[in-house]
């Protein structure tokens, strides 16, 4: 159950001031979640202040400078009756001689009159410029007398808002959540917390809504430093939760000879690379150890992950135990069907598919063979999750591309079985330090190399200017028989405007290039894609124009060619999984990223990076490295996807401490008991770890 102290942050945004049903709505996208609650908002950082401290006396007034001046009202100049357009000015003065004039546009009378009455002293506070001589202020962002003066924050923070969202009603809203801020139990170890001067979680959280100086609400302050502290802890506890969970039901050891694995290996038209030997060899050990196996491959696109998968599915089999195989997209769990299909066949495993398109009748057919055992691999997407499907006895799952997957359903899947052991792939290959942050410690395999024969891809940067030369060039190429695919832009979260651009450059390609040249696209149904695919892989057409359908692990060997329309609209490392869809067969490959300009800089360094250098790694180092820059530019695509608080850049230095604690915490008082466990139920719930919570062990 909830603590009742946090109940005022989990209500709905609705209950705080100015905000009703339709401004909820523009907070939903601000922050990112449906029915946001104040907690939500309560996290949403500014992303700088406005600095009012400046107090010069009018003779002392910088044009262009936010100040903040005491003056007098001396004069009101209303517009004349004929003129009602021209401005309402009012003169002010202080002791200096100089005046200051405050202009106000489309103003009622009476409201300037009772705001600024003739002979009264007013503080007002804005940018004043130099207009026809005369130093004026177009509406001033305050006037407040002496009481007021005494509430005004000099310091105002700005948050990223969203259209329609005015910041007036966000720093509102924020000032109502504030107020709600309880006194928190300290959940920090004290003596860590005092030793880095942090300030209490709810002072923190008021000191960066309510900042003393703008210096107080960069990442690196005591307070948001102290915040992300608290995230990247909830996140380790959270996962050692998961971990322990698993570990706690011992694994039961899947021990064989190697003789199924022999029988692939035979079949394979080619030798494993010393890495993925590596990886066959470390899984095959965790899978013979009586504990359950949580190990994480990395590698880069083409490396060859799952022939790896289907090795260790292998060993499970020989022991007469079942293998899942989860992929997030039904091309995807095709794909591996495919590739695996004669591989099994040759080593006598029973393979079968489940996605959402096996229905009715053949859907309980697959799951009657499940249950009894008679299936030993079954590959699939989300439909594996569903209730009804169970295994006779489940021994290994294999999540293929798991950061689309969430921790819950990697546990949805194992818990399927009697402890599973599982084995994640990525294809995105992440940097050491955020392996630590999404899947705690697990143990990591890497495939570093590329299969032999490969040929590097030349990767080219062209302007849209120039686009007539590469549908020359690609012309050129089908005549002589390439393969190529043609993806186009990414329009910002609108399928369906992605969808009419491919479109329309498919049907410019096709009257160029005829009947050689296909569509597939996110919207069209699973056979039909399946059926464009399968046309690409066997050549019958030779251009594919796509979406990003084909982003994830899409294997045609043959396909030489790609060319990224707008790539310019691309992160890092989509474009670098698109560009490992070629260079996969022995044919030399090209990759064309034509780009709209002028570019940005960090843009233009992206292009660069993909120009310099095919390895993954570094490419994900590099694109952890810009996005921070792009946060430091102001853009808010922060780094840590999954985090509201946390920045690798400035708060990744914490994430071993933040580990460390977390092992430590749950090793001494493991049903969190303790007072500061108690405290640290607090933390997991306001960073919505609900699910780990669960898994706490009764105390
Ligand atoms: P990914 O790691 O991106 O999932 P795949 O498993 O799809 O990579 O493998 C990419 C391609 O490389 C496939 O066509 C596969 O048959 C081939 N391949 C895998 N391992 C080797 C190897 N050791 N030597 C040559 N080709 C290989
Ligand atoms: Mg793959």
């Amino acid at each position: 159950m909830r603590p009742d102290v946090l109940s005022p942050l989990f209500a709905s945004l609705t209950s705080l001031p100015g905000v009703g049903p339709k401004l909820e709505l523009l907070y939903a996208k601000l922050l990112g979640r449906e029915a946001p609650r104040v907690v939500d908002l309560l996290f949403h950082l500014p992303s700088g202040a406005i600095d009012r401290r400046a107090r010069p006396k009018l003779n002392e007034v910088r044009p262009g400078e936010v100040v903040t001046v005491a003056v007098t009202v001396l004069e009101h100049r209303a517009p004349p009756p004929h003129r009602a357009r021209a401005p309402y000015r009012v003169v002010t003065g202080d002791d200096t001689d100089a005046t200051l004039t405050l202009t106000f546009f489309h103003a009622r009378k009476d409201y300037i009159e009772k705001l600024l009455p003739v002979g009264e002293m007013r503080y007002v506070s804005g940018i004043a410029e130099v207009y026809d001589g005369n130093l004026q202020m177009v509406h001033p962002d305050r006037v407040v007398d002496e009481k007021g003066f005494a509430d005004l924050p000099l310091v105002e923070p700005v948050y990223p808002l969203t259209e329609g969202l005015a910041l007036g009603n966000v720093r509102r809203a924020m000032e109502g959540a504030v107020k709600r801020l309880p006194d928190f139990p300290e959940w920090q170890d004290e003596a860590w917390i005092s030793r880095e001067r942090f300030p209490a979680f709810a002072d923190a959280l008021r000191q960066l809504h309510r900042p003393a100086e703008p210096h107080d609400i960069v990442p690196e302050s005591l307070a948001w430093t102290r915040l992300a502290y608290d995230e990247l802890l909830a996140g380790q506890l959270a996962l050692a939760l998961v971990r322990s969970h698993m570990r706690r039901q011992a694994g039961r050891g899947s021990a064989s000879e190697g003789r199924l694995r022999a029988r692939i290996l035979k079949a394979l038209p080619y030798a494993l690379t010393h890495s993925q030997q590596q990886a066959v060899n470390d899984i095959i050990n965790d899978l013979a150890l009586p504990q359950r196996m949580l190990r994480l491959l990395q590698g880069d696109v083409g490396s060859g992950k799952t022939v790896v998968a289907l090795v260790a599915a292998a060993a499970v089999i020989e022991a007469g135990r079942q293998a899942a195989f989860m992929a997030p997209t039904e091309l995807l769990a095709r794909q591996h069907l495919n590739t695996i299909a004669p591989l099994a066949e040759a080593a006598g495993i029973r393979v079968a598919i489940l996605t959402g398109r096996e229905r009715g009748g053949p859907r309980t057919e697959i799951l009657d063979r499940l249950v009894l055992g008679d299936i030993d691999l079954l590959i699939g997407t989300h439909a594996l999750f569903q209730d009804d499907v169970a295994f006779h006895d489940l021994a290994l799952a294999v999540v293929d591309e798991q950061h689309r997957f969430g921790v819950h359903q990697r546990l949805a899947l194992t818990q399927k079985g009697d402890s599973v052991d599982v084995l994640v792939l990525t294809a995105t290959p992440i940097p050491r330090t955020l392996v630590l942050t999404f899947f705690g410690d697990m143990d990591v395999s890497e495939l570093r190399e590329k299969p032999a024969g490969r040929q590097p891809i030349d990767t080219r940067t062209i302007p849209m200017t120039r686009l007539e030369e590469v549908e020359d060039a690609v012309g050129r190429a089908l005549n002589a028989g390439q393969r190529a695919y043609w993806v186009c832009p990414l329009v910002e979260e609108s399928e369906k405007i992605d969808l009419a651009a491919a479109e329309e450059r498919f049907t410019e390609l096709r009257k160029k290039f005829g009947a050689k040249v296909d569509l597939i696209h996110g919207r069209m149904k699973g056979a039909e894609k399946d059926a464009a695919m399968e046309r690409f892989a066997a050549g019958q057409t030779q251009l594919l124009v796509a979406t990003t359908v084909i982003e994830v692990g899409v294997d045609v060997p043959e396909a030489t060619i790609m060319v990224v329309e707008h790539a310019e609209r691309f992160g890092l490392a989509q474009l670098h999984q698109l560009r490992g869809r070629v260079g996969r067969g022995a044919g030399h490959s090209t990759c064309l990223l034509v780009y709209k300009g002028p570019l940005g800089e960090t843009a233009k360094a992206r292009l660069a990076i993909l120009r310099e250098s095919e390895d993954g790694f570094r490419i994900a180092e590099e694109d952890l490295r810009l996005r921070g820059e792009g946060d430091l530019l102001g853009t808010r695509q922060s780094g840590l996807p999954g985090f509201h608080l946390a920045r690798i850049e400035f708060h990744g230095k914490f994430l071993g401490a933040a580990r460390d604690d977390a092992a430590l915490v749950l090793n001494r008082d493991p049903a969190l008991a303790t007072p500061r466990g108690q405290a640290l139920r607090h933390l997991l719930y306001l960073f919505g770890k609900d699910e780990a919570i669960k898994l706490i062990r009764a105390g």
